[in-house]
């Protein structure tokens, strides 16, 4: 682990049993709200998607919390960013892709639009868990016309095996959890 990994995760709160019983959230508002902490987070996900050494056409950000830093990397690589949203959000004609949660069924929209045909798209989320999420959001992309190119995390919870249900496509994270 880098020195800055572990300032990161000083910064990062655990709360316990949100937002439900037996889950322990990492909260990145702890991190956010500090000005240089943002901006080397921000620069490690940027650095991550040069690695590719590929022109990136759309960075798909996944609600919420992946616009936040979604719209930086999509800002720093000159690239369009595209909303991954909840149902009931996307005003115009959408495609839809429902995933499996620990209880129950999720679903997640992207405008039928969005993604010119072939563009190379990555994909960001705030956190990877059991990769569920970001499997669907990949999904869509495709269904959409995009290439995903890679799946961008700021945080991973790797004792969860996340990367398994994304296998074949190129995973990224700055903030390991083993
Ligand atoms: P998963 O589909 O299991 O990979 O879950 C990933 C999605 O759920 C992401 O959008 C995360 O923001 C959220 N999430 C799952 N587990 C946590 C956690 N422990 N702390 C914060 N967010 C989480």
């Amino acid at each position: 682990m880098t020195n800055l990994e572990e300032i990161f995760k000083d910064h990062i709160r655990d709360v316990p049993d949100f937002p439900k019983p037996g889950i322990l959230f990492k909260d990145i508002t702890t991190l956010l709200k500090h000005p240089q902490l943002l901006q080397m987070a921000g620069n490690d996900l940027v650095r991550l998607a040069l690695e590719l050494e590929l022109k990136i056409d759309i960075v798909a950000g996944i609600e919420s919390r992946g616009f936040m830093f979604g719209m930086f990397l999509a800002e720093r690589l000159q690239a369009g960013f595209v909303p991954i949203r909840k149902p009931g959000k996307l005003p115009a004609a959408t495609h839809a892709q429902s995933y499996a949660l620990e209880y129950g069924t999720d679903t997640l929209h992207i405008h039928q639009d969005a993604i010119p045909s072939g563009a190379k798209v990555i994909i960001h989320d705030d956190l990877l868990a059991t990769g569920g999420t970001a499997a669907a959001a990949a999904h869509l992309v495709e269904k959409a016309g995009g290439k995903v190119v890679q799946l961008s995390f700021l945080i991973e919870l790797a004792f969860l095996n996340g990367r398994q249900p994304l296998e074949g496509y190129s995973v990224g994270s700055v903030i390991k959890y083993s």
